[in-house]
């Protein structure tokens, strides 16, 4: 590596893979990205129990506010779990960042979106061509029709569809970011492996519903399968894992620290690597790719508690939004649901988003899957659960056994009873008839994130998402009545007193805006995406956008970046990813 870098990108999601594989294209060798999580070759996310329950992310001296049995230990897996007032958060650390654990969806937000909040020419028209290649890139696609297949039959995209239909909505196949085979048209037999066209290894998806947890085949397009692959293996970008940055610092001519300076000559950044301690690296320009929680934090810490960039915007933390995600349940409907089957999210029902636009109670529901293993863990539960459920199967055992008894004294022989004895134990389970609602709309976005003791607080006024909200929980309802099920609940912490959101979409705070008074990061054409009051500090990730989407938000962080990226370097994006 040179002296002085050409950039440093911090953080690895989406924003980030996309920042690195573009700024390497352009200055190979010359760019270095730190993530402070690990790496995930094929087979190594945790499954077991105990791994499992060590998946966090908690290392030494993080002061973050987390659940306490987290926070106490020392842990460098996946789950980032924050926890502020009445909301919080699911992020994710390692190479790939959110792309790891998220449910691949890649969905265009309607063009009513950009008309609140976002600055004038910076819309879906406009960004449109961006949407194009990173929907390419990442290989979003429907899941493979199942007439000539039925293995890919997944019983629970029928049921929501039946629910739209039912409800006189619209239920619509997602694009999903999952690997068939590179041939969209014929998709490649379940399980079986191919180099996809950047040169990484995938499984033709195996649909074990882990996708949330990492999928250890590699059937998920995560961006270190794509974009990373590509900025490492072709275009020679430095990535170092385990290692947080601390902390940007303008340099004056001479190239030394100065916090006065504009970033005209360029930044030095402190990190921390998690097994070697401090260092810094110099460069001319760092894109900031923490996502929202991340980037708002270390650019807060850096004006407000190290002082080192004294000229960001007074607006930075402000219009956070947690694309008013809700999360609810159906338990033991009366129709098959069968969640444990197939990736993540295959569809989405409009509610007001895309058809009838209603700002105040416009979202989206979709469907969702969960590991099988999960389903094992509630079958295990219902002793504790449903004591009449399990006498019940117990008396089904019984007879089963006495059944087999009888005849071994006719027939003088005892057979096929291992069989029946399972089948009597395990139908019926809990989560065949169980259905997950995921939902996500249009919050008003008027969370504020600030540093409390210098780590990230998030003030939400939730009343004022309240229609939002509502209007989710009586769909739940519909869909309660729908399956004929007696039991809606929304996730435990939406319940009284508690009362807390939790969201995986976690928007805004350095959002792009036409000056500091009203953003952070400036959308106009010449600057695209650079911090106002520097030269060479730009954001690219989830914190810039400036209101909630209601769509799922990749596709649109993931157009910003490339937008952002090519106004950086001034190459036109591709899907070529000029390897
Ligand atoms: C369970 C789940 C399911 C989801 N499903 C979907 C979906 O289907 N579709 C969709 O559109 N969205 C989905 N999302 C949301 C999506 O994952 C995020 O919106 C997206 O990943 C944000 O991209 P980003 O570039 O802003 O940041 P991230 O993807 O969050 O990446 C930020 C990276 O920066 C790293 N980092 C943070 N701080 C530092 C630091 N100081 N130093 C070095 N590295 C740092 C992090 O470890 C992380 O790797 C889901 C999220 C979750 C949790
Ligand atoms: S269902 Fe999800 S986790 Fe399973 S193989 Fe397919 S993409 Fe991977």
């Amino acid at each position: 590596m040179g002296e002085l870098l050409e950039a440093v990108v911090i953080g690895s999601g989406f924003g980030g893979a996309i920042s690195c594989c573009r700024l390497a294209q352009k200055w190979k060798n010359k760019v270095l990205l730190l993530e402070r999580g690990k790496r995930y070759p094929m087979g190594s996310f945790p499954r077991s129990p105990h791994d499992f329950a060590s998946n966090f992310w908690s290392p030494p001296g993080d002061q973050t506010r987390r659940p306490e049995h987290i926070a106490k230990r020392d842990l460098r897996g996946m789950f980032d779990m924050r926890t502020f007032t009445r909301m919080d958060a699911v992020v994710c650390a390692g190479l790939g960042g959110g792309s790891l654990i998220y449910a691949n969806v890649f969905l265009e937000p309607p063009t009513q979106t950009f008309e609140r909040g976002w600055p004038k020419g910076l819309d879906k028209a406009y960004l449109q061509p961006y949407y194009e290649v990173a929907r390419s890139v990442l290989g979003a696609r429907p899941v493979p029709s199942w007439t000539s297949e039925p293995r890919r039959k997944i019983i629970r995209t029928e049921l929501f569809q039946d629910f739209a239909h039912n409800q006189g909505r619209d239920s619509t196949l997602a694009d999903i970011c999952v690997f068939f085979g590179n041939d969209f048209n014929n998709p490649t037999p379940i399980g079986v492996q191919e180099k996809n066209r950047y040169g990484a290894v995938q499984t033709s998806c195996t649909y074990c519903a882990e996708c949330d947890v990492g999928c250890n085949t590699h059937s998920k397009n995560t961006v270190d399968l794509n974009y990373l692959h590509v900025a490492e293996q072709v275009h020679q970008a430095h990535i170092q894992t385990e290692c947080v940055a601390e902390k940007i610092v303008p340099l004056n001519e001479l190239g030394e620290e100065d916090t006065t300076a504009d970033g005209t000559h360029g930044y030095r950044v402190h990190y921390r690597h998690l097994d070697d301690g401090p260092a810094f690296v110099d460069t001319r320009r760092v894109v900031v790719s923490a996502g929202t929680l991340g980037s708002n934090e270390l650019l807060l810490r850096c004006r407000d508690k190290f002082g080192t960039l004294p000229r960001l915007s007074q607006r930075l933390g402000r219009r956070f939004s947690g694309n008013g995600d809700f999360l609810s349940f159906v338990v033991k409907g009366k129709k098959r649901a069968d969640p444990n089957y197939g990736p993540v999210i295959t569809q989405y029902t409009d509610y007001n988003l895309f058809k009838n636009h209603d700002p105040d109670r416009a979202f989206i529901l979709e469907d969702a899957s969960y590991p099988n293993f999960a389903a094992w863990f509630v079958e295990g539960l219902q002793p504790s659960l449903n004591i009449l459920g399990v006498l019940k199967k117990t008396w089904r055992v019984l007879c089963s056994i006495w059944r087999h008894l009888v005849q071994t004294f006719v027939d003088g022989k005892w057979s096929g009873s291992v069989g029946d004895l399972a089948n009597q134990l395990l139908k019926g389970d809990e989560s065949y008839r169980s259905i997950v609602l995921l939902c996500m709309g249009l919050d008003k976005g008027d969370g504020v994130l600030t540093l409390r003791d210098g780590n990230l607080e998030l003030d939400w006024p939730q009343q004022t998402s309240m229609p939002l909200y509502d209007g989710i929980i009586a769909a739940g309802k519909k869909f309660k009545a729908f399956v004929q099920s007696c039991i809606f609940f929304p996730l435990p912490t939406w319940l009284w007193p508690v009362r807390n959101n939790i969201t995986v979409h976690s928007l805004g705070g350095c959002i792009l805006a036409d000056s500091p008074e009203q953003g952070v990061v400036s959308a106009a054409e010449h600057d695209r995406g650079q911090v106002f009051g520097y030269q060479g500090l730009y954001v690219a990730d989830g914190s810039l956008l400036p209101s909630a989407v209601g769509a799922n938000p990749v596709a649109t962080i993931s157009a910003l970046a490339e937008w952002i990226a090519e106004g950086i370097t001034g190459i036109a994006p591709d899907e070529s990813l000029g390897a």
